[in-house]
């Protein structure tokens, strides 16, 4: 799923953005007051989907942002 949800840390503003690449994460920003300090949220669909219930969701990855320690994160 490509469509990723994030929050701005500026105004908190909660909004869908559709990443495809590397570029198109980085250039993230936030379409009420155009930060790019946005996090991105976990969706419940993939906390489920990804993790088995014994490992707890909120264990981030080692970047303590993308939630997947074998997924290479950019944060
Ligand atoms: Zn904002």
């Amino acid at each position: 799923m490509p469509l990723h949800e994030f929050q701005c840390q500026a105004c908190e503003h909660v909004f869908d953005e559709l990443i495809r690449s590397e570029q198109e994460r980085r250039a993230v920003a936030c379409p009420s007051c155009g930060t790019k300090d946005v996090a991105r949220q976990v969706s419940v669909f993939a906390a489920r989907s990804e993790a088995p219930a014994a490992k707890a969701p909120a264990q981030p990855g080692g970047c303590g942002r993308c939630g997947d320690p074998a997924g290479p994160c950019g944060w």
